[in-house]
Protein backbone atom coordinates (compact mmCIF):
# COMPACT_ATOMS: atom_id res chain seq x y z
CA UNK A 1 0.00 0.00 0.00
CA UNK A 2 1.53 3.16 -0.42
CA UNK A 3 1.55 5.42 2.55
CA UNK A 4 1.82 8.51 0.44
CA UNK A 5 -2.19 7.96 -0.78
CA UNK A 6 -2.81 6.23 2.70
CA UNK A 7 -1.73 9.12 5.01
CA UNK A 8 -2.98 12.24 3.14
CA UNK A 9 -6.34 10.07 2.65
CA UNK A 10 -5.87 9.23 6.98
CA UNK A 11 -5.44 12.83 8.11
CA UNK A 12 -8.40 14.09 5.63
CA UNK A 13 -10.54 11.91 7.51
CA UNK A 14 -9.55 12.48 11.13
CA UNK A 15 -9.54 15.85 10.76
CA UNK A 16 -13.20 15.41 9.27
CA UNK A 17 -13.94 13.28 12.14
CA UNK A 18 -12.42 15.49 14.99
CA UNK A 19 -14.31 18.40 13.40
CA UNK A 20 -17.55 16.36 13.19
CA UNK A 21 -16.99 15.68 17.15
CA UNK A 22 -16.33 19.33 18.30
CA UNK A 23 -19.15 20.75 16.50
CA UNK A 24 -21.73 18.09 17.81
CA UNK A 25 -20.75 18.34 20.84
CA UNK A 26 -21.25 21.91 21.18
CA UNK A 27 -24.53 22.08 19.65
CA UNK A 28 -25.24 19.43 22.11
CA UNK A 29 -24.61 21.46 24.74
CA UNK A 30 -26.10 24.80 23.60
CA UNK A 31 -29.51 22.43 23.06
CA UNK A 32 -29.17 21.44 26.35
CA UNK A 33 -28.36 24.39 27.67
CA UNK A 34 -30.91 26.39 25.73
CA UNK A 35 -33.67 24.05 26.47
CA UNK A 36 -32.76 24.01 30.44
CA UNK A 37 -33.46 28.12 30.37
CA UNK A 38 -36.57 27.62 28.54
CA UNK A 39 -37.60 25.44 31.21
CA UNK A 40 -36.62 27.45 33.85
CA UNK A 41 -38.13 30.93 32.71
CA UNK A 42 -41.66 29.00 32.16
CA UNK A 43 -40.89 27.20 35.87
CA UNK A 44 -40.38 30.91 37.37
CA UNK A 45 -43.61 32.52 35.65
CA UNK A 46 -45.25 29.50 37.26
CA UNK A 47 -43.90 30.67 40.76
CA UNK A 48 -44.87 34.18 39.96
CA UNK A 49 -48.24 33.31 39.13
CA UNK A 50 -48.98 31.18 41.62
CA UNK A 51 -46.65 30.74 44.53
CA UNK A 52 -44.88 34.09 44.79
CA UNK A 53 -47.47 35.32 47.51
CA UNK A 54 -47.54 32.13 49.39
CA UNK A 55 -45.24 30.19 52.14
CA UNK A 56 -44.38 27.56 49.82
CA UNK A 57 -41.22 25.80 51.42
CA UNK A 58 -38.52 24.88 48.57
CA UNK A 59 -38.82 21.28 48.72
CA UNK A 60 -42.53 21.49 48.20
CA UNK A 61 -41.84 24.33 44.92
CA UNK A 62 -39.01 21.69 43.84
CA UNK A 63 -41.73 19.03 43.72
CA UNK A 64 -44.26 20.80 42.29
CA UNK A 65 -42.16 22.67 39.32
CA UNK A 66 -39.95 19.43 38.93
CA UNK A 67 -36.78 22.28 39.35
CA UNK A 68 -34.58 22.71 42.24
CA UNK A 69 -35.04 25.86 44.65
CA UNK A 70 -33.02 28.06 46.54
CA UNK A 71 -34.69 31.07 48.60
CA UNK A 72 -32.49 33.97 50.01
CA UNK A 73 -33.15 36.46 52.41
CA UNK A 74 -32.78 40.62 51.64
CA UNK A 75 -28.64 39.86 53.22
CA UNK A 76 -28.60 37.04 50.21
CA UNK A 77 -28.59 34.51 53.05
CA UNK A 78 -30.04 30.95 52.00
CA UNK A 79 -33.46 31.03 54.02
CA UNK A 80 -34.38 27.16 52.45
CA UNK A 81 -33.20 24.83 49.92
CA UNK A 82 -34.82 22.27 48.16
CA UNK A 83 -31.58 20.05 48.44
CA UNK A 84 -28.15 20.87 49.41
CA UNK A 85 -26.74 20.05 46.17
CA UNK A 86 -28.12 23.35 45.22
CA UNK A 87 -27.19 25.74 47.99
CA UNK A 88 -26.16 29.29 46.49
CA UNK A 89 -22.79 29.27 46.61
CA UNK A 90 -20.64 31.99 48.09
CA UNK A 91 -18.45 31.81 44.53
CA UNK A 92 -21.61 32.18 43.12
CA UNK A 93 -23.35 34.91 44.73
CA UNK A 94 -21.38 37.83 42.99
CA UNK A 95 -22.66 36.28 39.93
CA UNK A 96 -26.25 36.35 41.44
CA UNK A 97 -26.27 39.75 42.31
CA UNK A 98 -24.86 40.93 39.30
CA UNK A 99 -27.65 38.72 36.87
CA UNK A 100 -30.10 40.65 39.16
CA UNK A 101 -29.20 44.49 38.56
CA UNK A 102 -28.52 43.37 35.20
CA UNK A 103 -31.63 41.99 34.76
CA UNK A 104 -30.25 38.87 32.64
CA UNK A 105 -31.77 36.57 35.32
CA UNK A 106 -30.33 33.34 33.81
CA UNK A 107 -26.33 32.43 34.58
CA UNK A 108 -24.55 28.98 34.66
CA UNK A 109 -22.51 27.70 37.71
CA UNK A 110 -20.36 24.93 38.21
CA UNK A 111 -21.80 21.77 40.43
CA UNK A 112 -19.88 20.91 43.59
CA UNK A 113 -19.42 17.40 41.84
CA UNK A 114 -17.05 17.07 39.08
CA UNK A 115 -18.87 17.25 35.78
CA UNK A 116 -22.13 18.58 36.47
CA UNK A 117 -23.18 22.38 35.74
CA UNK A 118 -26.52 23.83 36.49
CA UNK A 119 -28.35 26.74 34.41
CA UNK A 120 -30.11 28.83 37.33
CA UNK A 121 -32.55 31.79 37.13
CA UNK A 122 -33.23 34.15 40.03
CA UNK A 123 -35.52 37.15 40.38
CA UNK A 124 -36.31 39.13 43.45
CA UNK A 125 -39.58 39.40 45.12
CA UNK A 126 -40.02 41.57 47.78
CA UNK A 127 -36.71 41.14 49.61
CA UNK A 128 -36.68 37.61 48.78
CA UNK A 129 -34.64 36.40 46.28
CA UNK A 130 -35.77 33.23 44.06
CA UNK A 131 -33.12 31.17 42.04
CA UNK A 132 -34.46 27.96 40.07
CA UNK A 133 -31.99 25.35 39.03
CA UNK A 134 -31.62 22.55 36.72
CA UNK A 135 -28.60 20.28 36.57
CA UNK A 136 -26.99 20.29 33.26
CA UNK A 137 -23.69 18.65 31.63
CA UNK A 138 -20.56 20.49 31.64
CA UNK A 139 -18.57 21.29 28.54
CA UNK A 140 -16.41 18.72 29.30
CA UNK A 141 -18.57 15.62 30.27
CA UNK A 142 -20.63 16.07 26.76
CA UNK A 143 -17.16 16.27 25.15
CA UNK A 144 -16.26 13.02 26.90
CA UNK A 145 -19.47 11.54 26.08
CA UNK A 146 -18.69 11.36 23.00
CA UNK A 147 -14.93 9.87 23.52
CA UNK A 148 -16.19 6.18 23.12
CA UNK A 149 -18.08 6.83 19.87
CA UNK A 150 -15.18 9.39 18.75
CA UNK A 151 -12.50 6.29 19.20
CA UNK A 152 -15.16 4.03 17.32
CA UNK A 153 -15.10 6.30 14.18
CA UNK A 154 -11.49 6.74 14.37
CA UNK A 155 -10.96 3.17 13.56
CA UNK A 156 -14.34 3.32 11.16
CA UNK A 157 -11.99 5.92 9.41
CA UNK A 158 -8.44 3.88 9.40
CA UNK A 159 -10.45 1.05 8.26
CA UNK A 160 -11.98 3.25 5.24
CA UNK A 161 -8.91 5.19 4.87
CA UNK A 162 -7.24 1.39 4.27
CA UNK A 163 -10.09 0.85 2.13
CA UNK A 164 -9.55 3.87 -0.23
CA UNK A 165 -6.07 3.70 -0.52
CA UNK A 166 -6.38 0.35 -1.56
CA UNK A 167 -8.82 1.52 -4.14
CA UNK A 168 -6.91 4.50 -5.04
CA UNK A 169 -3.24 2.28 -5.92
CA UNK A 170 -5.41 -0.25 -7.67
CA UNK A 171 -8.01 1.35 -9.95
CA UNK A 172 -6.08 4.62 -10.18
CA UNK A 173 -2.87 3.61 -10.54
CA UNK A 174 -3.16 0.58 -12.15
CA UNK A 175 -4.52 2.78 -15.40
CA UNK A 176 -1.99 5.32 -14.74
CA UNK A 177 0.76 2.14 -14.97
CA UNK A 178 -1.17 0.83 -17.94
CA UNK A 179 -1.23 4.29 -19.99
CA UNK A 180 2.97 4.67 -18.80
CA UNK A 181 3.37 1.30 -20.35
CA UNK A 182 1.44 1.85 -23.20
CA UNK A 183 3.14 4.91 -23.94
CA UNK A 184 6.87 3.14 -23.69
CA UNK A 185 8.09 2.26 -27.78
CA UNK A 186 4.30 2.88 -29.16
CA UNK A 187 4.62 5.03 -31.45
CA UNK A 188 0.93 5.82 -32.30
CA UNK A 189 -1.20 8.61 -30.25
CA UNK A 190 -2.28 6.71 -27.11
CA UNK A 191 -5.91 7.82 -25.57
CA UNK A 192 -6.87 7.94 -21.85
CA UNK A 193 -9.74 5.78 -20.56
CA UNK A 194 -10.97 8.45 -18.40
CA UNK A 195 -11.15 12.33 -19.04
CA UNK A 196 -8.90 12.40 -15.57
CA UNK A 197 -6.27 10.67 -17.08
CA UNK A 198 -6.27 12.72 -20.34
CA UNK A 199 -3.66 15.57 -19.09
CA UNK A 200 -1.19 12.76 -18.47
CA UNK A 201 -1.78 10.75 -21.84
CA UNK A 202 -1.40 14.33 -23.47
CA UNK A 203 2.00 14.99 -21.49
CA UNK A 204 2.96 11.54 -22.81
CA UNK A 205 1.86 12.18 -26.61
CA UNK A 206 3.83 15.58 -26.82
CA UNK A 207 6.83 14.01 -24.87
CA UNK A 208 6.62 10.63 -27.83
CA UNK A 209 6.36 13.32 -30.14
CA UNK A 210 9.32 15.03 -29.08
CA UNK A 211 11.28 12.08 -29.05
CA UNK A 212 10.23 10.68 -32.82
CA UNK A 213 10.80 14.15 -33.95
CA UNK A 214 14.15 14.10 -32.13
CA UNK A 215 14.77 10.66 -33.48
CA UNK A 216 14.13 11.53 -37.20
CA UNK A 217 16.39 14.38 -37.16
CA UNK A 218 18.76 12.19 -35.97
CA UNK A 219 18.48 9.97 -39.13
CA UNK A 220 18.05 12.24 -41.53
CA UNK A 221 21.50 14.00 -39.80
CA UNK A 222 23.66 10.52 -40.18
CA UNK A 223 22.32 10.19 -43.29
CA UNK A 224 23.08 13.60 -44.61
CA UNK A 225 26.59 13.21 -42.90
CA UNK A 226 27.30 10.56 -44.61
CA UNK A 227 25.80 11.36 -47.98
CA UNK A 228 28.45 14.39 -47.79
CA UNK A 229 30.82 12.79 -46.93
CA UNK A 230 30.47 9.75 -49.20
CA UNK A 231 31.78 12.07 -52.18
CA UNK A 232 35.13 13.41 -50.83
CA UNK A 233 35.55 9.60 -49.33
CA UNK A 234 34.87 7.96 -53.10
CA UNK A 235 37.70 10.36 -54.70
CA UNK A 236 39.98 10.06 -52.20
CA UNK A 237 39.83 5.82 -52.55
CA UNK A 238 39.51 6.13 -56.43
CA UNK A 239 43.02 7.98 -56.54
CA UNK A 240 44.64 6.38 -54.02
CA UNK A 241 43.27 2.93 -55.56
CA UNK A 242 45.02 4.45 -58.79
CA UNK A 243 48.69 5.59 -57.20
CA UNK A 244 48.67 2.33 -55.39
CA UNK A 245 48.42 -0.11 -58.09
CA UNK A 246 50.94 1.78 -60.10
CA UNK A 247 48.84 2.55 -63.18
CA UNK A 248 48.38 5.93 -62.87
CA UNK A 249 51.11 7.61 -65.50
CA UNK A 250 53.95 9.44 -63.62
CA UNK A 251 52.73 12.84 -65.22
CA UNK A 252 49.26 12.45 -63.30
CA UNK A 253 50.21 11.49 -60.07
CA UNK A 254 51.06 15.30 -58.65
CA UNK A 255 47.52 16.00 -60.22
CA UNK A 256 46.06 13.14 -57.72
CA UNK A 257 48.00 13.71 -54.92
CA UNK A 258 46.07 17.21 -55.52
CA UNK A 259 42.64 16.03 -56.07
CA UNK A 260 43.65 13.64 -52.46
CA UNK A 261 44.76 17.10 -50.33
CA UNK A 262 41.67 19.07 -51.56
CA UNK A 263 39.13 16.29 -50.72
CA UNK A 264 40.92 15.50 -47.19
CA UNK A 265 40.55 19.16 -46.64
CA UNK A 266 36.86 19.05 -47.56
CA UNK A 267 36.28 16.26 -45.78
CA UNK A 268 37.99 17.50 -42.41
CA UNK A 269 36.22 21.30 -43.17
CA UNK A 270 32.77 19.29 -42.90
CA UNK A 271 33.62 17.08 -39.74
CA UNK A 272 34.86 21.07 -38.22
CA UNK A 273 31.61 21.72 -38.92
CA UNK A 274 29.62 18.96 -37.78
CA UNK A 275 31.20 18.99 -34.37
CA UNK A 276 30.55 23.10 -34.10
CA UNK A 277 26.91 22.55 -34.84
CA UNK A 278 26.93 19.71 -32.24
CA UNK A 279 28.52 21.50 -29.60
CA UNK A 280 26.58 24.89 -29.34
CA UNK A 281 23.82 22.67 -27.77
CA UNK A 282 26.18 21.27 -24.92
CA UNK A 283 27.88 24.92 -24.52
CA UNK A 284 26.99 26.29 -21.07
CA UNK A 285 29.96 28.51 -21.01
CA UNK A 286 28.84 32.05 -19.34
CA UNK A 287 28.16 35.02 -21.70
CA UNK A 288 30.40 37.64 -21.24
CA UNK A 289 30.54 41.33 -22.49
CA UNK A 290 32.04 41.66 -25.84
CA UNK A 291 32.47 44.65 -27.80
CA UNK A 292 30.84 43.63 -31.08
CA UNK A 293 31.90 46.88 -33.05
CA UNK A 294 35.49 45.94 -32.24
CA UNK A 295 34.84 42.38 -33.11
CA UNK A 296 33.47 43.04 -36.08
CA UNK A 297 36.51 44.99 -37.82
CA UNK A 298 38.84 42.17 -36.51
CA UNK A 299 36.93 39.23 -38.73
CA UNK A 300 36.42 42.09 -41.71
CA UNK A 301 39.89 42.79 -41.69
CA UNK A 302 40.79 38.73 -41.89
CA UNK A 303 38.62 38.79 -44.90
CA UNK A 304 40.31 41.72 -46.76
CA UNK A 305 42.56 39.27 -49.12
CA UNK A 306 39.70 37.14 -50.59
CA UNK A 307 37.80 40.34 -50.89
CA UNK A 308 40.26 41.71 -52.99
CA UNK A 309 40.58 38.62 -54.95
CA UNK A 310 37.10 38.58 -55.83
CA UNK A 311 37.43 42.40 -56.02
CA UNK A 312 34.07 42.80 -53.96
CA UNK A 313 34.01 46.14 -52.43
CA UNK A 314 33.29 45.97 -48.71
CA UNK A 315 31.26 49.38 -46.99
CA UNK A 316 31.90 49.06 -43.19
CA UNK A 317 29.16 51.29 -41.41
CA UNK A 318 29.94 50.44 -37.61
CA UNK A 319 29.24 52.54 -35.12
CA UNK A 320 31.80 52.67 -32.04
CA UNK A 321 31.25 50.83 -28.62
CA UNK A 322 28.35 48.40 -29.34
CA UNK A 323 28.49 45.98 -26.48
CA UNK A 324 26.51 42.89 -26.08
CA UNK A 325 26.93 39.90 -23.75
CA UNK A 326 28.15 36.76 -25.61
CA UNK A 327 31.26 35.20 -26.15
CA UNK A 328 33.88 35.98 -28.99
CA UNK A 329 34.09 32.48 -30.40
CA UNK A 330 30.24 32.84 -30.65
CA UNK A 331 30.26 36.06 -32.34
CA UNK A 332 33.10 35.41 -34.10
CA UNK A 333 31.57 32.25 -35.90
CA UNK A 334 28.32 34.19 -36.87
CA UNK A 335 30.14 36.70 -38.73
CA UNK A 336 32.66 34.34 -40.12
CA UNK A 337 29.76 32.51 -41.56
CA UNK A 338 27.72 35.41 -42.63
CA UNK A 339 30.55 37.73 -44.51
CA UNK A 340 32.18 34.25 -45.95
CA UNK A 341 28.33 33.51 -47.56
CA UNK A 342 28.03 36.76 -48.85
CA UNK A 343 31.73 36.34 -50.75
CA UNK A 344 30.84 33.52 -51.49
CA UNK A 345 27.66 33.78 -53.04
CA UNK A 346 28.51 37.27 -54.70
CA UNK A 347 28.74 38.48 -58.51
CA UNK A 348 32.30 39.77 -59.89
CA UNK A 349 32.62 43.53 -58.78
CA UNK A 350 29.99 42.92 -55.71
CA UNK A 351 29.37 44.81 -52.71
CA UNK A 352 28.98 43.95 -49.09
CA UNK A 353 27.82 46.51 -46.56
CA UNK A 354 28.34 45.33 -42.97
CA UNK A 355 26.23 47.18 -40.39
CA UNK A 356 26.44 47.52 -37.14
CA UNK A 357 23.85 50.34 -34.94
CA UNK A 358 22.46 49.80 -31.69
CA UNK A 359 22.55 45.72 -31.54
CA UNK A 360 21.92 45.48 -34.83
CA UNK A 361 24.07 43.47 -37.16
CA UNK A 362 23.00 43.85 -40.90
CA UNK A 363 25.47 41.78 -43.39
CA UNK A 364 23.73 42.75 -47.12
CA UNK A 365 25.27 41.27 -50.17
CA UNK A 366 24.50 42.25 -53.81
CA UNK A 367 24.97 38.51 -54.86
CA UNK A 368 22.82 36.17 -56.54
CA UNK A 369 20.27 36.29 -54.10
CA UNK A 370 17.94 33.35 -52.88
CA UNK A 371 14.04 32.99 -54.16
CA UNK A 372 11.70 32.92 -51.66
CA UNK A 373 11.11 29.10 -51.99
CA UNK A 374 14.36 28.11 -50.99
CA UNK A 375 14.45 30.86 -48.83
CA UNK A 376 12.51 28.89 -46.00
CA UNK A 377 15.02 26.05 -45.90
CA UNK A 378 18.37 27.61 -45.82
CA UNK A 379 18.28 27.05 -42.26
CA UNK A 380 17.93 23.62 -42.38
CA UNK A 381 20.93 21.25 -41.84
CA UNK A 382 23.13 20.31 -44.94
CA UNK A 383 20.49 22.63 -47.19
CA UNK A 384 22.34 24.08 -50.08
CA UNK A 385 20.76 25.56 -53.04
CA UNK A 386 22.94 24.39 -55.78
CA UNK A 387 23.15 21.22 -55.64
CA UNK A 388 25.81 20.74 -58.13
CA UNK A 389 28.66 19.98 -55.25
CA UNK A 390 30.76 21.83 -57.18
CA UNK A 391 34.20 22.87 -56.56
CA UNK A 392 33.14 25.73 -53.98
CA UNK A 393 30.29 24.30 -52.77
CA UNK A 394 29.66 24.56 -49.10
CA UNK A 395 28.01 22.10 -46.41
CA UNK A 396 24.75 23.57 -45.59
CA UNK A 397 26.22 23.87 -42.15
CA UNK A 398 26.89 27.76 -41.89
CA UNK A 399 23.93 29.09 -41.68
CA UNK A 400 21.57 26.15 -39.78
CA UNK A 401 24.81 27.06 -36.95
CA UNK A 402 24.33 30.95 -36.94
CA UNK A 403 20.47 30.31 -36.63
CA UNK A 404 21.44 27.97 -33.68
CA UNK A 405 23.30 30.15 -31.83
CA UNK A 406 20.83 33.02 -31.92
CA UNK A 407 17.77 30.92 -30.46
CA UNK A 408 19.91 30.30 -27.62
CA UNK A 409 20.99 33.24 -26.83
CA UNK A 410 17.56 34.63 -27.62
CA UNK A 411 18.44 36.87 -30.90
CA UNK A 412 16.06 37.10 -33.59
CA UNK A 413 17.43 36.37 -37.32
CA UNK A 414 15.80 37.82 -40.37
CA UNK A 415 16.54 37.39 -44.11
CA UNK A 416 15.74 39.33 -47.09
CA UNK A 417 16.49 38.13 -50.39
CA UNK A 418 15.26 38.96 -53.89
CA UNK A 419 16.72 36.69 -56.64
CA UNK A 420 19.77 37.85 -58.62
CA UNK A 421 20.11 40.97 -56.89
CA UNK A 422 21.04 40.37 -53.29
CA UNK A 423 20.64 39.11 -49.96
CA UNK A 424 20.69 40.99 -46.39
CA UNK A 425 20.71 39.24 -42.87
CA UNK A 426 19.64 40.50 -39.77
CA UNK A 427 20.52 39.80 -36.66
CA UNK A 428 18.91 41.74 -33.46
CA UNK A 429 21.16 41.14 -30.15
CA UNK A 430 18.33 43.11 -27.84
CA UNK A 431 16.55 40.38 -25.98
P1 LIG B 1 28.85 26.01 -45.34
O1 LIG B 1 28.51 27.35 -44.82
O2 LIG B 1 28.44 24.92 -44.49
O3 LIG B 1 30.25 25.91 -45.81
P2 LIG B 1 26.92 26.75 -47.31
O4 LIG B 1 27.43 28.13 -47.39
O5 LIG B 1 26.44 26.13 -48.56
O6 LIG B 1 27.96 25.79 -46.65
P3 LIG B 1 24.99 27.81 -45.55
O7 LIG B 1 25.90 28.87 -45.14
O8 LIG B 1 24.18 27.14 -44.54
O9 LIG B 1 25.72 26.68 -46.32
O10 LIG B 1 23.99 28.39 -46.63
C1 LIG B 1 22.95 27.55 -47.15
C2 LIG B 1 22.65 27.94 -48.53
O11 LIG B 1 21.99 29.20 -48.54
C3 LIG B 1 23.85 28.10 -49.37
O12 LIG B 1 24.22 26.89 -49.95
C4 LIG B 1 23.40 29.10 -50.40
O13 LIG B 1 22.75 28.45 -51.46
C5 LIG B 1 22.39 29.93 -49.67
N1 LIG B 1 22.96 31.21 -49.23
C6 LIG B 1 23.45 31.47 -48.02
N2 LIG B 1 23.87 32.75 -47.94
C7 LIG B 1 23.64 33.30 -49.12
C8 LIG B 1 23.86 34.61 -49.69
N3 LIG B 1 24.38 35.59 -48.99
N4 LIG B 1 23.48 34.81 -50.97
C9 LIG B 1 22.93 33.82 -51.67
N5 LIG B 1 22.71 32.58 -51.23
C10 LIG B 1 23.07 32.33 -49.97
MG1 LIG C 1 27.97 29.17 -45.60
Amino acid sequence: MNKRIFLPILLVMLFVLLFYALTSSEVLYSQNEGDASEDLRKSMQTYKDNYSATDISAAELSSYLDVEVCYLDGDFNVMDVSSERYRVTDKELSTLKNTLTNGTRIYISDSTEKGRSYVNICEKFGDKTVRLSLEIFSRAKVYLSMLPALIIYVCIGVLLSLILSWIVTSFVIRHVKELAINAIGNDKHINAKFVELKPIADVINLKNEHVRNAQKSKDEFISNVTHEMNTPLTSIHGFAELIASGDLPASKIKAAGKTIEAQSERLSAMIKQILNYSAIDDDMLTPYDVDLSKLTNEVLDNFEPVLKDKNITLVRDIQDGVHIMSRHERVTEILDNLVSNAIKYNKQNGKITVTVKDALLVVDDTGIGISQDELKHIFSRFYTVDKSHGENMGFGLGLPIVKKLCDKSGWKLYVDSTLGEGTTFRIDFSQ
